[in-house]
């Protein structure tokens, strides 16, 4: 491991030069990257963690990720420019790829279910669509064991605002039902389900088909960024943010918008690869959620709790998923990294995108006991809004 102080005659990193070329390097000629301190502390002292190239998209170049030696977060450095962070997310991106093959519905189903939710999503489990698999008892809780429906939590409206004060049934009642954002909320299927649980949600999505999909299922989506819509504040009871934080270049302003956004005692829901757990340290570099050079920050429980702490949420609870798809999605990269062409290597590359339910079956207990001991790879976080001046209100 390389231990690096950085110091002012080290000419490789200029933090302060005004020129905006002088402070960037070229990678191969595609992206643009430039080193900073650190995002979270602003110390300038860094230990080189690993490099690795692009696991997912091939997008030329090595990477580097860094640990920072003051508050100890590990983030990718050099970095790319704000300008070039879009040209890290090529069309085959999987989450991309995987907005634009949802059919877009036809004129009839958006006219049939406008302003509702979808009722025939082929998302649904297939207890849901089967309908005499409804009634076996026990079915809906084992399928909700096996897919850890902890990992997006869909709160109910109903449970934490049974009725407001005149007598309105919150839940029911559209212009009473509580409100629910959603950060990056792609074609909108947790909108849906947001909707279905009594909430009057809203997302916000960057990508222009997904956003567009949304919209035609009747969902109130802006196609936007975070930082430019123009939301009321303090206006949502919850908000939620699936695998989104690790991808933005300044995750303490983002934490920070979305608690403005919130209500005082409002909950944020959100997801983000465990940096701390023993597959990113045992897979190293072939870890599958290291996803250089998208993912710009790898947090540990600690330091996602920490930053929470001084954006002013507290009650942070931090659930480990159970869900081997980073070793399994790993493992084919160590088989990658010797047999380029294994079929074997293909398979359980696809796999993290496209689980097959055998194979949940297979992993069930080894993903229960590992979640179990708080070491799984993947962290869903709840926290409240409380005001700076006070504890949660
Ligand atoms: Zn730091």
């Amino acid at each position: 491991m390389e231990r690096r102080r950085i110091m002012s005659e080290d000419q490789t990193r200029q933090f302060d030069t005004p020129g905006p070329e002088s402070r960037r390097t070229t990678t191969e000629g595609i992206l643009r990257l430039e080193y900073i301190p650190c995002p979270l502390c602003n110390s300038k002292d860094t230990t080189l963690v690993l490099t690795s190239k692009d696991n997912l998209c091939g997008i030329p170049g090595e990477f580097k990720v860094e640990r920072c030696n003051n508050c100890q977060h590990r983030f990718m450095n050099p970095r790319p420019v704000l300008e070039c962070l879009g040209d890290c997310y090529p069309d085959h991106y999987g989450p991309h790829q995987s907005a634009a093959n949802v059919p877009v519905p036809s004129s009839a189903e958006i006219s049939a279910t406008a302003g509702q939710v979808d009722p025939v999503s082929a998302a649904r489990p297939l207890y849901l669509r089967i309908l005499p698999l409804r009634y076996i008892p026990g079915l809906k809780r084992f399928y909700n064991w096996l897919i850890d429906d902890r990992s997006q939590p869909v709160l109910f409206a109903s449970a934490l605002f049974p009725a407001d004060a005149a007598g309105h049934d919150c839940a029911t009642e559209s212009p009473h039902r509580p409100r629910a954002l959603e950060i990056g909320c792609a074609t909108g299927e947790y909108l849906v389900r947001l909707q279905e649980a009594g909430w009057n949600a809203t997302g916000i999505e960057p990508g222009v088909r997904p956003a567009s999909i949304a919209r035609d299922r009747g969902l109130d989506v802006y196609c936007g960024m975070l930082e430019t819509c123009q939301l009321k504040t303090a206006a949502f009871d919850i908000a939620a943010a699936w695998m989104v934080v690790e991808h933005v270049p300044d995750p303490r302003d983002t934490l920070q918008r979305i608690h403005a956004l919130l209500k005082p005692g409002g909950i944020l829901l959100f997801s983000i690869p465990n940096a701390g757990c023993w597959e990113a340290t045992f897979f190293g570099r072939n870890w599958f959620v290291l996803e250089l050079p998208r993912h710009l920050h790898h947090f540990t429980p600690a330091s996602i709790q920490t930053l929470l702490e001084q954006c002013g949420y507290a009650d942070i609870s931090i659930t480990h998923q159970r869900n081997l798809s980073n070793v399994v999605g790993s493992v084919a990269l160590v088989i990658f990294s010797r047999w380029p062409e294994s079929r074997i290597g293909r398979w359980l590359f696809n796999y993290p995108h496209r689980p097959t339910f055998g194979m949940k079956l297979l992993l069930a207990p080894w993903a229960h006991l590992i979640a179990w001991i708080r070491q799984g790879g993947r962290l869903t976080i709840s926290a409240h809004r409380i005001d700076r001046h006070g504890g949660p209100s």
